[in-house]
């Protein structure tokens, strides 16, 4: 499943270069372009859903590589200790830009909470 206006679909299918730190046959995770953190990569299904409701609707077992890829970047990137976030922005109020389901992997820095 994917669409071709999907900035996401773009990179999953190499048609968009992006900095890929971790893969699976169904999970892909890159840098963002515009970090907020000194470690800030997405981690995205290769298929195509809207947003974290979606995904989870549609395939729990994917939901669940989508968090357990995240905990694998977060070591490999050497802040699953002390922490990081995991942000999955859900809807235009939340702040998503990108409606292909893309969970935050944020740290290497103090974080606030709440974010605000
Ligand atoms: P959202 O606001 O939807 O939760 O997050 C979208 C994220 O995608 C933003 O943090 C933004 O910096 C990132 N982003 C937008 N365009 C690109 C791109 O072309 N490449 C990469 N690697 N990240 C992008
Ligand atoms: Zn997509």
């Amino acid at each position: 499943m994917s669409e071709a206006d999907c900035l996401f679909c773009r990179i999953v299918a190499k048609e968009i270069p992006a900095e890929i730190v971790y893969e699976t046959d169904r999970v892909l995770a890159f840098r963002d372009v515009n970090p907020q953190a000194p470690t800030h990569v997405l981690v995205v299904p290769r298929g195509h859903y809207r947003d974290a409701a979606a995904l989870a609707a549609a395939d729990h077992g994917l939901a669940d590589e989508v968090i357990k890829a995240a905990h694998a970047v977060a070591e490999q990137e050497g802040i699953a200790e002390p922490g990081y976030r995991l942000v999955f922005n859900t809807g235009p109020a939340a702040g998503q830009t990108v409606f292909h389901v893309h969970g935050h992997v944020i740290g290497g820095r103090d974080l606030r909470w709440p974010p605000g």
